[in-house]
């Protein structure tokens, strides 16, 4: 009679191999996401900035002026984009856009970007 299935130390063998091999990648992921989301939360800076500046070369505005969100969508920039759900605040045009979350590694300057 030949036995079905697998024995238990296979089954155990198999498990520490997927625990070690996700030890290994899920860290990588997750920097991988975090990095992805602050270099696409400083590149929305970016746009909201040049939008605003736009904005302000186009209407005349003084520098101090604040574009609403209104005035700047979708005419200076299709969609208003949100950092993980939260919108940005439009900045006047002589200061830079913050991340709305204020997270440290979404700030341009840390980053040198
Ligand atoms: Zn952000």
């Amino acid at each position: 009679m030949t036995a079905k299935g697998f024995t238990l130390i296979e089954i155990m063998i198999a498990l520490t191999i997927i625990a070690l091999v996700s030890l290994i990648a899920v860290p990588n992921i997750t920097h991988g996401i975090r990095t992805a989301k602050a270099t696409a939360c400083i590149k929305n800076q970016e746009n909201i900035d040049a939008a605003c500046q736009l904005w302000a070369l186009t209407t005349g505005a003084d520098s101090s002026d604040v574009p609403s969100i209104n005035a700047l969508c979708p005419m200076y920039i299709r969609k208003w984009p949100t950092c993980e759900g939260k919108p940005y605040v439009p900045p006047a045009p002589d200061s830079r856009t913050v991340c709305p979350n204020e997270y440290p590694e979404h700030n341009r300057d840390a980053t040198g970007g």
